[in-house]
């Protein structure tokens, strides 16, 4: 290699006393000047003005043989080779006054043989060329001045072939050509560039892993990541694309981004932040794919109310839980229209995969499904109604609102005449179910149907009167004024077959009952609306007796405010600027069990008195806790609610007006609500016959809150989503199309991912 020619030689010449001056700016100046001195004096000396650089050519194509002029001409240097330039142009200068010479040297290859010229005279004008070598053409030169000479001039010399400054610049700009910067390159180049580093770290890991694992082990490279001037950066996957993993992984952000309510704009900013991140429209193509194809699997229809729910009827005056009037005015828009999705076709999407789990069981071809509805206000009246179904079987789901599934969806009144029409598909189904039952998975499933709901959606649907009507009972038919009877043991005892044939006979039922196909005693109360309304009241209740008493004043006010604020229950009270009466906030679930499990009614009534309402109050906690408690004894329950309603209800002893002989009860029969009949005289039996799920399996508070969070969620979102309002679709069709969605996640569990264990070193 010339570098190590050029080492050696230098060393050389120190040890001969030879110095070699090569005083050159090449490549600013192509004037160069070449001495040889020996103790200090110049022994040649050669000028040289470079006119064409020339290039090395490529090593690899050319037999080294051509490529390498050897020296050997003087044996006080080492023997030395130069690597030959193609395309090269010098004039050489030498010698004093009248023997003072300049040639022309050129150097060309022509097919892979180095063409060495010396061109001379006073135009050039004479040529000498040798295909052997530099030291030939000069050798050759020599002759033709003076035949028969024996001068030698030094070939490479005349050549300017050992010019450090002109090789140095040769192979800089060689290396250059051969990798550009970055900077310089295309993007295409750039990937190859990429693809070639990480296939040379493939082939090195090979051996690396050697010394570090095990033989056993198998080590697999998956990509390489890293940076080109901090700028482009590289991720190089090994192999062919895992089709299965991709998939997978694609429809695990699916489904985080559906559940997860992730706009297209946020994922899109998640993706551009981490790479590994699929891109949005491959996230939404494949949400399309699913909801499309479960789409065809569990149907859709959309059912035009005709009319039947006006708007005119709903414009009341009552207070929506949801003050958004976007939400509002989406239900607005959009109501008259109901959607539909049939309940057989859920059935037979899941019933395999209930089988497959062993939820369901060949030995008990039962199948316990369990109806539900819910009333969401949306705006003045407008309601976002919900029908659900759930399979009591998978017992460990009771809880889950995704296993509830969603059937009929309409923003609208929660009236007889809207439900009646909507529901008549879903009723037919049900009957049908009941009556034919279903096959599925090759078997033929028998239904047992229950109902849960609040009272108000349970009463229309049994065609029921309303709550506050004398015969109110869904189950028996006490009326209201027999609340203080209690000698009255009522029991389940309504006949859903005698309604269904003539309602007009059963007190209380002003329309033919809905649904007909579910018997009474299926008909379960929802456990945690009857806590709800229960504490209501008995609150009210003693804020009714302090007004009574006139000591709803500031001062009292303030002492309930504060022991709210102990038990970390946010509360107050403001004044109806309108009809000046005292509201107060109504309280969440868990607020309203610490208020009735832990308020200090000794701040309010004298200790006797506080510790009546606190046992009445501790007794009512009891028996709500009861009900939800499987094991408990229905006949003991029986008598716990009857104890507690006599407790309720006791009476005043002595004469008002003789304080020493007057002991003051508590509540009269009128202040018995429909709940309080229905936990008394109902939950016990309703818990005997139902033990096998328990009366929490029929808690509607998975429904709620599924209801609540898709009323929140897709009634903002679509009309977010904007557009055309024509095209768009509406929110009751984006819910049922989310749950198809939920239901495929559900059905068909994706295997988890597998966790990366990041490390680093500094
Ligand atoms: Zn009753």
């Amino acid at each position: 290699m010339p570098s190590n020619a050029e080492d050696s030689s230098d060393q050389e010449n120190v040890e001969n006393k030879i110095q070699i001056e090569e005083d050159s700016t090449y490549p600013l100046d192509n004037n160069i000047t070449y001495r040889e001195r020996m103790n200090k004096i110049t022994k040649r000396s050669f000028n040289y003005i470079i006119i064409k650089e020339g290039v090395y050519p490529n090593g690899i194509v050319l037999n080294k043989k051509n490529i390498l002029e050897t020296s050997n001409e003087s044996n006080k240097f080492q023997k030395k080779t130069y690597k030959i330039p193609h395309g090269y142009v010098v004039k050489t200068t030498w010698g004093r006054a009248a023997k003072k010479r300049t040639v022309c040297c050129e150097i060309d290859y022509i097919n892979a043989i180095p063409q060495f010229r010396i061109k001379y005279g006073s135009n050039f004008q004479h040529v000498i060329s040798s295909t052997k070598s530099a030291t030939d053409a000069a050798i050759k030169y020599e002759r033709s001045l003076k035949p028969g000479t024996k001068a030698k001039i030094s070939g490479p010399i005349l050549f300017g072939l050992q010019l450090d400054s002109v090789r140095k610049a040769r192979e800089s700009r060689k290396r250059g050509n051969l990798i550009k910067p970055a900077i310089n390159c295309t993007p295409s180049t750039l990937e190859k560039r990429a693809k070639k580093l990480a296939t040379k770290i493939q082939s090195n890991i090979k051996n690396d892993v050697k010394g570090v694992y095990h033989q056993s082990d198998q080590v697999i490279l998956n990509n390489i990541e890293f940076s080109v001037n901090k700028k482009d950066c590289f991720q190089v996957n090994y192999g062919p694309e895992n089709e299965i993993n991709k998939t997978h992984k694609l429809r695990s952000v699916v489904k985080a981004v559906d559940q997860g309510q992730i706009s297209r704009e946020s994922y899109r900013e998640l993706a551009a932040v981490e790479a590994n991140l699929p891109r949005e429209n491959s996230v939404s193509n494949e949400r399309i794919a699913i909801t499309d194809n479960m789409n065809q699997l569990i149907k859709i229809s959309l059912v035009d109310m005709n009319g039947r729910d006006k708007l005119e009827e709903a414009l009341g005056s009552d207070e929506s839980e949801f003050r958004n009037p976007e939400i509002t005015q989406e239900a607005i828009d959009i109501m008259g229209i109901g959607i539909y999705r049939s309940i057989k076709d859920i059935l037979n999407y899941i019933i395999p995969y209930l089988k497959e789990k062993k939820v369901l069981r060949l030995s008990d071809t039962t199948i316990h499904l369990r109806i539900s509805g819910d009333g969401r206000n949306v705006g003045r009246k407008i309601k976002h109604v919900m029908l659900t179904f759930m399979i009591l079987n998978h017992k460990e789901r009771h809880h889950h609102a995704d296993y509830h599934y969603t059937t009929v969806l309409y923003p609208g009144t929660e009236n007889y005449n809207t439900l009646e029409f909507i529901l008549n598909p879903f009723l037919n189904e049900l009957r049908s179910l009941k009556e034919n039952g279903l096959e599925a998975a090759g078997i033929l499933w028998n239904f047992e149907l229950y109902f849960s709901s609040d009272w108000k959606f349970l009463a229309i649907c049994l065609g029921l009167n309303g709550p506050t009507s004398n015969f109110f009972c869904p189950w028996c038919s006490c009326s209201k004024h027999q609340h203080g009877d209690l000698s009255k043991d009522w029991r389940i005892e309504k006949n859903m077959e005698q309604i269904a044939t003539r309602y007009e006979d059963v007190n209380g039922h002003i329309h033919p009952p809905l649904i007909d196909m579910i018997a009474i005693n299926h008909i379960i109360f929802d456990e945690l609306h009857v806590f709800l309304r229960i504490t209501d009241r008995l609150w009210e209740l003693v804020l009714a007796e302090i007004k009574e008493r006139d000591l709803f004043n500031n001062l009292t006010r303030e002492v309930i405010m504060k022991e709210m604020q102990q038990l970390k229950v946010s509360f107050c009270f403001w004044e109806n600027k309108e009809s000046h009466n005292w509201e107060y906030t109504s309280l969440m679930g868990d607020d309203k069990e610490k208020v009735l499990r832990f308020f200090n009614l000794k701040l309010l009534f004298r200790p006797s008195r506080a510790q009546l309402i606190r046992n009445l109050w501790d007794q009512f906690y009891q028996i709500y806790c009861a009900i939800r408690d499987n094991t408990t004894d229905p006949g003991q329950l029986k008598i716990q609610a009857i104890d507690w309603l006599s407790l309720f209800l006791t009476p005043s002893q002595g004469d008002p007006n003789d304080p020493r002989t007057f002991i003051q009860g508590l509540y009269l029969p009128s202040h018995v609500t429909p709940y309080i009949h229905a936990l008394v005289y109902h939950g016990w039996e309703l818990l005997e016959k139902h033990k096998r799920w328990g009366l929490k399996a029929f808690s509607c508070s998975a429904v709620e809150k599924k209801n609540h969070n898709q009323v929140s969620t897709f009634f903002r979102k679509t009309l977010k989503n904007g557009g055309n309002p024509l095209k768009r679709k509406s929110a009751i069709q984006e819910i049922i199309e989310y749950e198809n969605r939920t239901l495929y996640f559900t059905y068909n569990p994706l295997p988890e991912s597998k966790k990366i264990k990041k490390l680093r070193i500094k």
